[in-house]
């Protein structure tokens, strides 16, 4: 073949590889890394010389790195395959709690190379001032390394540009420009709401070794403050159809107890009132504690006192995890899926709540020919982890963007 041909088949290989492709490609180098040619041909159901096309622009541009691993725990011949390149670049994540809040630094393959965390202020406008001068100090011990992307993690809605907190019930904020505010500082900045920022940290964590790609689609319920969800479909996260573009935040107040307790949202019996781990905690204090400011113990005390062996501990947790499978099980009705990750604050409890949550998700779907599956998922997806993720996410996208326009 001569080098003229070579190059002809080179382009037209790139040219079949889309820009999703290319994005499916790079997420699996990220899980997966170091990977070689054939793995990836063989995950993505493509011909070698299709990556072969698509990784040499990826190459050229630096994205990706081709090579002997250095891993000291390699024994015998070391692995050859593909990796992200990561000296240079930086990614930010911020991960806005209602409690507190967490700014980290971290390379493109996610390791975090450090990280501040502080009480949320009640002003969102302090609270952003806060952020930006955190962003300036971690970049400053890494002056020479660019900010790629900042991913943000918010608890509420968020607009259809992702750049907007549209609103977040339990800090009373509205209408938060945190993109805008935030941009002069550096790179791109993408707003997500924190159930979908934890739905794409678990389908990342996931998607190494789901060689049979079961967990392509899932629900993410993350349980805290509140009550969230993210969905996954086909890799993806589904953002729901039309210009509103935004299914996560609003199950955490469906109805699953008529004339119940008060909500932040002003109606009763709400979901996230019966199962958030906030909901626990006043569970196990006889709901004598106001509906809103802080309870005066937290979760993980909570926590701390079932495993400690306290029957009425462990009774709130138990009573919660029954709640959140309640919700569960008509999540998984309305959408169709039956795979389900529980993520957030929640999870801390999870040898408590399983069971109860499992055996109620069955009586509600019994007879219905779904067996679905229900794990817990790390609790820093719903964190820094998840806010790093969705810079991450970004970061991947233009980057199968640019190099498309680089081949050309
Ligand atoms: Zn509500």
């Amino acid at each position: 073949m001569t080098s003229k041909q070579r190059s002809s088949h080179e382009k037209s290989a790139a040219e079949a590889v889309d820009r999703t492709t290319t994005r499916a490609m790079l997420k699996l180098v990220r899980a997966a890394q170091p990977i070689s040619r054939a793995e990836l041909a063989r995950r993505l159901g493509c011909n070698r010389s299709t990556i072969t096309g698509a990784t040499r622009p990826l190459l050229d541009a630096g994205v990706l790195t081709e090579g002997a691993s250095l891993s000291p725990r390699t024994v015998g011949r070391p692995p050859i395959g593909l990796r992200l390149r990561t000296e240079g670049t930086v990614l930010v994540g911020v991960n806005i709690g209602v409690r507190q809040t967490q700014v980290g630094m971290a390379r493109v393959d996610g390791s975090i190379l450090q990280e501040e965390v502080f009480d949320t202020p009640g002003d969102a406008e302090r609270e952003l001032a806060v952020i930006k001068e955190a962003i300036g100090r971690l970049h400053a011990r890494f002056a020479h390394d660019r900010i790629e992307a900042i991913g943000v993690s918010v608890p509420g809605p968020v607009d259809v540009e992702r750049r907007t907190l549209l609103y977040a019930p339990h800090l009373g904020w509205q209408n938060v420009s945190i993109a805008e505010t935030l941009q002069p500082s550096a790179a791109t900045v993408i707003v997500e709401n924190d159930a979908t920022a934890a739905a794409m940290f678990e389908a990342s964590r996931r998607l190494k070794d789901d060689r049979s790609g079961v967990w392509r689609d899932f629900i993410l319920v993350r349980a805290g403050t509140g009550i969230g969800i993210g969905v996954v479909r086909d890799g993806e996260i589904y953002r729901g159809a039309g210009a509103s573009g935004n299914l996560a935040g609003e199950f955490g107040h469906m109805t699953i107890v008529a004339g119940g307790k008060l909500c932040v949202c002003g109606n009763r019996g709400c979901w996230e009132r019966y199962a958030s781990a906030t909901s626990a905690v006043m569970l196990y204090l006889g709901d004598r504690a106001p509906t809103s400011g802080a309870p005066p113990i937290r979760y993980a005390e909570l926590v701390r006192r079932a495993e400690a062996g306290e029957l009425r501990a462990q009774a709130a947790l138990r009573q919660t995890g029954e709640y959140l499978g309640i919700g569960i099980a008509n999540v998984i009705s309305g959408l169709g899926i039956d795979r389900v990750v529980v993520s957030g604050r929640i999870v801390l409890g999870w040898q408590f709540i399983r069971e109860p949550l499992q055996m109620a998700v069955q009586r509600a779907l019994a007879g219905r020919l779904v067996e679905p599956v229900i794990e817990a998922g790390l609790v820093t997806g719903s964190g820094l982890g998840g806010a790093l993720e969705v810079a991450v996410d970004h970061f991947l996208t233009e980057a199968a963007e640019r190099t498309r326009v680089v081949d050309r």
